[in-house]
């Protein structure tokens, strides 16, 4: 059902949670559903950086109509796709092995002064900082970090003046391994979800004013529920019915230059693998997850006990991400010019994600049975609403944004 704003004044007495009385101007929106005034804020529509939806070549993963839906369901009008598992992918093995320092060397210089950003995995950090005073104005950006040892690499880095920047995941933020169940697949991401302590160190190094960690994305990473290899207590296969249809290789949802020993050896004994396959087999269940469109529920969920204010969540989601891939001039922000792409979020209702609310493709996520606070209830793109709270509206009218970066 549409929310409807009802009453604007530029004189309004309002009560305080302390219970003092304000006189001021306000919108006083209510629910035509439960004739109650209702609790609405105004965001920019959220633009998550790192997003893959496997279109073409995966379609049974996700696809830009599920995953966008997805999005529109979370206040998020902006995704950026990581074509990685896409057939076929922007570039093969063929034309693009793996890097040595000497490519990351020439890719600098022929970049250095171009309005781009070059992106690099945590496990190549110190790699890339030994070459960065090369290229001084380049923007170097590291994607999905986790392991909280490379901050003081790029706290340093930055104190040098080098233009470095990092993005954590909304998973990194919530997710602990000591609250995962063994066998609970759904978990598998890469780099993985580290310790509570790990964690803590992240949001520490978030709240910092002059943090490393610019942005906080989803790093959306599907796959068909097959290929999570779940115990039957979540949904999965026997054993004998798994075992029978893994036939995928084992990836992971990113750009890891080196494979970790047993992943190796995995791979190696690909051939043999049908037999070996057991439900909840972390080392041979797709590493990724599925999030996008749930990062304003989880940062404003975890931000009651973490001091972070929703200005903070709007910085690290929209205005940052926007800036990180060259579209501030016309995303990430609620100001007059810019694209009408609005969040309209209800902070304060509480809910709890159930399979029939995943809009993904494949609706397998550790996500599932979490209980949130703070709920969409609109979203619009460049001046339409595409979702009312309860379902996406309208035809897909998303546009595709290949500009040249100018920024
Ligand atoms: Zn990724």
């Amino acid at each position: 059902m549409a929310l409807q704003v009802v009453l604007t004044s530029t004189r309004a007495i309002l009560t305080l949670p302390d219970n003092s009385l304000l006189l001021t101007p306000a919108t006083i929106t209510i629910s035509p559903h439960t004739g109650r005034i209702t609790s609405i804020i105004l965001l920019p529509g959220l633009v998550d950086a790192h997003v893959h939806l496997n279109e073409p070549g995966r379609t049974e993963w996700e696809g830009f109509e599920t995953g966008t839906r997805a999005a529109a369901a979370g206040g998020v009008t902006t995704v950026v796709d990581m074509p990685l598992n896409a057939i076929p992918p922007t570039t093969t093995v063929e034309e693009f092995p793996a890097v040595t320092p000497d490519d990351v060397a020439s890719a600098m210089r022929v970049l250095q002064n171009s309005p781009t950003t070059l992106i690099f995995e945590t496990s190549a950090v110190a790699e890339i900082l030994k070459l960065a005073p090369s290229a001084p104005a380049l923007h170097l950006h590291i994607v999905h970090l986790s392991a909280t040892e490379c901050i003081p690499l790029l706290r340093k880095a930055r104190a040098e003046g080098l233009k470095i920047t990092a993005e954590t995941c909304f998973h990194y933020l919530e997710l602990a391994a000591e609250s995962i169940e063994d066998g609970d697949t759904r978990h598998k991401c890469c780099p993985p979800i580290r310790t509570e302590k790990n964690r803590d160190a992240l949001w520490a190094e978030l709240m910092r004013p002059d943090s490393c960690i610019r942005t906080v994305v989803s790093d959306h990473s599907p796959c068909t529920p097959e290929l999570k290899i779940l115990p039957h207590r979540l949904g999965g296969q026997t054993a004998a019915a798994a075992a029978a249809s893994s036939t995928e290789t084992l990836a992971d949802s990113a750009i890891e230059v080196e494979p970790q020993e047993e992943e190796k050896e995995e791979k190696e004994g690909e051939a043999g693998r049908e037999t070996k396959v057991t439900p909840g087999d972390f080392m041979a269940a797709w590493g990724g997850i599925s999030s996008v469109g749930l990062g304003l529920p989880i940062l404003h969920t975890a931000a009651r006990e973490r001091n972070l204010s929703l200005s903070d969540i709007v910085r690290l989601c929209c205005v940052e991400t926007a800036r990180q891939v060259g579209l501030a001039h016309r995303k990430g922000s609620l100001k007059v010019g810019l694209d009408a792409d609005v969040c309209v979020f209800d902070d304060t209702e509480e809910w709890t994600l159930t399979r029939g609310e995943m809009r993904w493709k494949n609706n397998c996520s550790p996500w599932e049975g979490k209980v949130f606070c703070g709920r969409v209830k609109e979203t619009w793109v460049r001046g339409h609403r595409v979702w009312d709270g309860q379902h996406v509206v309208g035809k897909p009218l998303g546009e595709c944004i290949l500009e040249k970066r100018r920024v």
